[in-house]
């Protein structure tokens, strides 16, 4: 059985006494939420802080708010995501996405916080203690090289969260405060293409709020590829958001791949979907160019080269059911979910 690591456990009420904890305790410090990645890691010794400052009880974390758009607060569950009714009803691409993380249970813990700075993931990282040591471990937790691809310096460990992608195509920003203030980022700037370094989130800093812009106008997807339909993380996430005229005419557009590189991919092919409409040969095309973008490596679950072929499908059912195609028996099939649209 693996057991935790000894570690001192701080409780903080509110954000500001949750900030001071962690801008005074220093690197040896992390953030817990719903622990439903980080309790897992440091029982296999690949995240050992010291101190955990847990975000359950501190207050202001948990709200939904409507205003011109929508505010999540960091600590909801993922449950809570699911089933709010803004989400379902505006933000169809985050409610499949949620809806589609690991099992009732994790979600019931899991935050968007939570999701949203997942650890990266590898074959060679994503084992117990002893697995590692004997092959003498890997760059990003205690080893010298890089058993992926020997020669690099960046880690090349997989970005596996499947809000990500709904939420950058959504366009959302996140908040993060800490004891030095606050600041607003476009969510897709909180990523960095190294496995290692795969946040630009100071170990300081808490993110307190997802927000989204208005959802109207815009129609949004996820579709997600995993081993099996039950549970399990992303071998591959499509999301995509498009707003169109009254002419049917794409007036805006953002396609973005998860679970293919360190960080989600904000592809070209959404730009070249503005001012066309979506019909069967423009999808094709489109779905070829974001599958050319795609960098799958061969440290996660099913063959690469096929994770990279089935890209442009995958961006081929989300602009499809953008465009109100009925899905579910693709989603049936793939995702074994209805997942059926509302909205
Ligand atoms: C069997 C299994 C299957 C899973 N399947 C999926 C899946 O299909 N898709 C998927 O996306 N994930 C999956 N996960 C991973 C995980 O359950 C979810 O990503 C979950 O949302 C993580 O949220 P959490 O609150 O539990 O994070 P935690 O484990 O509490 O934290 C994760 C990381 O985020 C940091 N953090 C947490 N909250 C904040 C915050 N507010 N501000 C700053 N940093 C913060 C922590 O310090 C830590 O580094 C799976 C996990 C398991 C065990
Ligand atoms: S990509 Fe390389 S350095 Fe990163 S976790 Fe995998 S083996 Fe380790």
């Amino acid at each position: 059985m693996m057991r935790l690591p000894w570690f001192s456990y701080r409780s903080p009420a509110t954000i500001a006494e949750a900030a001071s904890i962690l801008a005074g305790e220093g690197p040896s410090v992390m953030i817990v939420a719903g622990g439903t990645d980080l309790f897992p890691n440091m029982k296999r010794k690949q995240q050992v802080p010291k101190t955990l400052v847990s975000l359950r009880k501190v207050q202001g974390l948990k709200r939904i708010a409507n205003g011109t758009g929508l505010t999540l607060g960091g600590a909801l569950t993922l449950s809570d995501v699911v089933a709010a009714e803004p989400v379902r009803s505006g933000y169809r691409a985050l409610w499949q996405a949620a809806a589609q993380v690991a099992t009732p249970h994790l979600r019931n813990m899991g935050t968007p916080g939570g999701n949203l700075c997942l650890d990266t993931r590898c074959t060679y990282y994503n084992q117990n203690f002893e697995w590692r040591q004997a092959i003498d471990f890997c760059m990003k937790k205690d080893g010298k090289i890089c058993w992926v691809a020997t020669k690099s310096r960046l880690c090349l460990a997989v970005s596996s969260t499947d809000t990500a992608s709904a939420l950058i195509a959504l366009g959302a920003k996140v908040r993060l405060v800490s004891s030095r203030g606050e600041r607003e980022v476009a969510l897709a700037d909180l990523y960095r293409n190294d496995g290692m370094d795969y946040l630009t989130l100071k170990s300081d800093e808490i993110l307190t709020d997802v927000m989204l812009p208005a959802a109207s106008g815009w129609q949004s997807s996820y579709w997600k590829l995993r081993r099996r339909g039950s549970f399990y993380f992303p071998v591959l996430g499509v999301a995509a958001a498009v707003r169109l005229g009254a002419d049917g005419v794409v007036e805006d557009a953002r396609i973005v791949l998860g679970a293919c590189a360190p960080r989600p991919i904000v592809t070209k092919a959404g730009e070249l979907l503005i001012g066309k409409h979506l019909t069967d040969e423009v999808i094709a095309e489109i779905g070829a160019k974001a599958a050319s973008q795609a960098k799958p490596t061969d440290n996660t679950d099913l063959d690469l080269y096929w994770r990279k072929d089935v890209v442009a499908n995958f961006v081929g059912y989300a602009l499809r059911e953008v465009r109100g195609d009925d899905m579910r028996t693709e989603r049936m099939r793939i995702a074994r979910q209805s997942l059926q649209a509302v909205g």
